[in-house]
């Protein structure tokens, strides 16, 4: 199998090295093939180890059931008419540019069509959420801000929407923020913001956040509280939850920067999930790390469908942790 190793690492950490590692579809799917099956090939069907039978380029044939498959089968690429190169490329721009792409960017860039670029950003998004399992834990400030200014062209005002996002950030001692993550919620009533800190943080841990009462039930959950009232003399609510308002303020400005302020209210959950992935990756020492770690997130992430693309994805049943789920 082709290893694809640039100087011992099987990531490229330049553009240069990219073009070099993934020449062709033969390249990409090689690769494809080693995150998806690192330990050898498993058929999906019959779950026997074996070395498939290559009945094509792309088609694997099961040794022991004659189960047909490829390596797209099932995944974030699953069907796709898009050819790997452009997947490829696309997961390098997005993961490498320091602010991420846009889907006009993209468009551009690829000279793809805009459906594609979108398309390929939407389902990236989802692959992206899957890299994002392992709950907060340690000290945790929790609070809402307002994401306003969602609508395409629209001035801003007039026919403009603000939605209400909830945001957790991990406050490490004696300074500094750890990992985040956010959701796009109807409203701030405790139906919306308890379910989310269930989601996404540790039982255990103690939760920072203001006096609004639809925290009160955190304790029930194994959360100890820590409250913030504010001063009667109207303090921002950014003076006792630094985290929450860097990372807010990170967040529109990517929004209005990036994507200009082309984000409706249907799609932002996608948005949020990729500033969280690329928020959560800040520190990474290479960029070619987090592009390797969104594929490999990407051939273990069920195929996207169209309705999704288009109009929104369920993350709320994408996202509900196990112990909520049930
Ligand atoms: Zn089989």
């Amino acid at each position: 199998m082709n290893q694809a190793l640039v100087a011992g690492r099987d990531y490229p950490n330049t553009y240069r090295e990219f073009v070099g590692m993934f020449p062709d579809v033969q390249a990409c799917t090689a690769y494809l093939t080693r995150m998806r099956w690192p330990k050898g090939f498993i058929c999906p069907s019959c779950g026997v180890a074996s070395t498939p039978w290559n009945q094509s380029r792309q088609r694997l044939v099961c040794t022991a059931c004659r189960h047909q498959t490829t390596v797209t089968a099932d995944t974030i690429f699953d069907k796709t008419r898009t050819p790997l190169t452009t997947w490829f490329e696309a997961a390098w721009h997005v993961t490498t540019a320091k602010n991420g792409m846009s889907a006009k960017t993209l468009e551009r860039t690829l000279g793809a069509r805009y459906r594609v670029a979108w398309t390929m950003l939407q389902r990236f998004r989802v692959a992206m959420v899957n890299a994002e399992r392992k709950s907060l834990s340690g000290e945790v400030e929790v609070d809402e801000t307002l994401v306003g200014g969602l609508q395409k062209g629209g001035k801003r005002g007039r026919g403009v929407s603000k939605s209400v996002v909830v945001i957790a950030v991990e406050i490490k001692q004696p300074k500094g923020f750890g990992r985040v993550r956010m959701r796009h919620v109807p409203n701030a009533s405790s139906a919306s913001l308890l379910p989310f800190v269930r989601d996404v943080v540790t039982p255990g841990a103690v939760v920072h956040t203001d006096g609004w009462k639809g925290y009160n039930g955190l304790p029930e959950y194994g959360y100890t509280r820590k409250e913030t009232v504010l001063s009667s003399s109207g303090d921002p609510a950014h003076v006792s939850m630094p985290g929450v308002h860097r990372v807010a303020s990170l967040l529109k400005r990517w929004i209005l920067g990036t994507h200009q302020r082309s984000v409706v209210p249907a799609h932002l959950q996608s948005y949020l999930e990729e500033f969280t992935f690329r928020f959560n990756r800040r520190t990474s020492r290479s960029r070619g790390l987090v592009f390797r770690r969104l594929l490999e997130q990407a051939v273990v992430t069920k195929p996207v469908t169209d309705a999704d693309v288009t109009d929104g994805y369920d993350w709320l049943s994408h996202c509900a942790s196990p112990a909520r789920r049930s």
